[in-house]
């Protein structure tokens, strides 16, 4: 138990719901009726094997309406001071109320990290109330239900990604003696039943283990089976048909330097299909639904040929369906004039689409297996690229200095102020922007900010999306 946890928001939104269920025992009194006293309390919590010490700051009455009572704020405070992560729950049913938006503003200039968590969403996640959440300032909430025990898989992720930002290991001692006591405790532990239940659904397990989802594409010739035979070799064991893609597939299960891929292969879907259609149009067809399947997406082309309208109208739906984009020269063995097909990819990718510009490409001889070195590292750092979550609170410094040095423009007579902002989604980075007037922004100043976070943050060949949102 290496970390502290302490659950906050206002009254009756569900904190001592979940104090109980992820400590276990029916401890705490719970009553429909605000601010039914308690005592702050502490116990030790957990979710399958991530184990923390949890503070509920519940049992306190709602100040005048749209403040937080000085005992309130008192309590919140001393929790604060003792967690490592607040866990702010808001009730997504009722939606975000004035007293939720005072919490969070105030949570936003603590240096405690916050996850935001929308309790009460069993059954229907996307409740209006859900959304509502992003105009808090504190990036994508989780979706919980404290009284069904749903959405604790999310939390887990979440949680262990925030330890990880801030630099805590929470299996720390995992292997030492006092652990095994813990591991005792694990087997027998106060867990009901519930949250076990939640924690062999197979969803949970796949985030956990989830293999990279790989496609390879490319026009028929361009060298795919020979790329995927010289990348798995012997050892290629094909899996059948993926769930929901056509009974034509063939996706393999491989591992990559201890990295699970699974792989989907075209080219053998084309091989097994019947061949009364045009192979060109079959070949375009087999990579918009691999595509559907992959986080990342291998573009072959045969260098002699260079990059043609089809290749580019795959590229384009790749980038615009979120998937990480590699486009591969393939037959570099034979090409002669290397240094001018180079230089017409890059210009093609430049002039062409805004949203391909700076898309890694790299050449390589599926044949001889020269220069294939280079494709799984550049495979995995876009799978990483595209996955990267800034959190909310280095966000907001980060959004505060580029407004600094180039604020945004009047519009008349009026400053365009942008309050703040996070992350709501990855794959591709994804943010919402809460600005005044967002309809007076002008496209020029969100591309600044665009290129300025791709360049901070080290995003290259990343599209970038930006949101702009109403909001004080
Ligand atoms: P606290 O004041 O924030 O500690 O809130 P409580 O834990 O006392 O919960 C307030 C009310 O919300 C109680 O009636 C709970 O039964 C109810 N509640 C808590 N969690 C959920 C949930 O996930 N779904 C629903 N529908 N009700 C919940
Ligand atoms: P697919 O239709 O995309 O699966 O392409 P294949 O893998 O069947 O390859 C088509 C042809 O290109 C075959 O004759 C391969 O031997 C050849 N080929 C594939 N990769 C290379 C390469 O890197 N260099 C050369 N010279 N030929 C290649």
């Amino acid at each position: 138990m290496v970390f502290t946890l302490a659950i906050v928001g206002r009254p009756n939104v569900g904190k001592s719901t979940l104090f109980n269920r992820l400590v276990g025992k029916k401890l705490a009194l719970v009553d429909d009726t605000p601010g039914v006293t308690r005592d702050r309390r502490g116990g030790e919590g957990r979710i399958a094997d991530l184990e923390f010490l949890l503070i509920d700051t519940a049992g306190l009455e709602e100040g005048d309406v749209g403040s937080l009572s000085e005992r309130m704020k008192a309590q919140t405070a001393q929790a604060l001071k003792e967690a490592d992560i607040a866990l702010m729950l808001y009730d997504a049913r009722a939606g975000v109320t004035p007293m939720d938006e005072h919490f969070a503003a105030w949570l936003r200039r603590t240096e405690t990290p916050v996850i935001l968590a929308a309790n009460k969403c069993e059954g229907k996640i996307a409740s209006v109330g859900f959304y509502e959440a992003y105009a808090l300032g504190l990036g994508e909430p989780v979706a919980l239900s404290a009284e069904h025990g749903d959405g604790l898989a999310d939390l887990y992720q979440v949680l262990v990604e925030t330890l990880k930002e801030i630099g805590i290991d929470p299996y720390e001692g995992e292997n030492d003696d006092s652990s095994k006591d813990n591991q005792k405790n694990l087997d027998t532990g106060p867990v009901e039943g519930d949250m076990d239940y939640e924690f062999i659904d197979p969803d949970a397990k796949e985030a956990q283990i989830r293999p990279l989802r790989l496609a390879i594409v490319g026009r028929p010739n361009a060298g795919k089976s020979t790329l995927i035979n010289q990348l798995i070799g012997e050892d290629r064991m094909i899996t059948g048909p993926e769930a929901g893609l056509t009974r034509d597939s063939i996706s393999v299960d491989w591992e990559w330097d201890g990295l699970p891929v699974k792989l989907f292969d075209t080219a053998g879907m084309r091989k097994r299909a019947r061949v009364s259609e045009k192979l060109e149009k079959l070949s375009v067809a087999d990579a918009l639904r691999a595509i559907q399947f992959a986080e990342v997406v291998v573009l072959l082309l045969d260098a002699e040929l260079g990059i043609e309208r089809q290749d580019l109208k795959i590229a384009e739906h790749v980038v615009s369906e979120g998937r990480a984009l590699i486009i591969a020269l393939n037959k570099w063995d034979i090409v002669e004039n290397r240094l001018d097909v180079s230089r017409a990819l890059k210009d093609v990718l430049t002039r062409s689409l805004p949203q391909l510009k700076g898309v890694k490409f790299l050449h390589f001889s599926a044949l001889t297996g020269k220069g294939l070195q280079n494709l799984m590292p550049m495979v995995a750092e876009a799978n990483e690229l595209w996955n990267a979550r800034i959190s909310t609170s280095v966000f907001n410094r980060w959004l505060a200095d580029a407004m600094e040095k180039h604020p945004a423009p009047s519009v008349s007579g009026k400053r365009i102020k942008i309050r703040y902002g996070a992350q709501i989604k990855t794959r591709p980075p994804t943010f919402a922007l809460f600005c005044n007037r967002p309809e007076g922004l002008p496209d020029s100043y969100i591309r600044y900010l665009e290129n300025e976070l791709r360049r901070d943050f080290d995003l290259p060949g990343v599209p970038i999306r930006i949101l702009m949102k109403k909001g004080q």
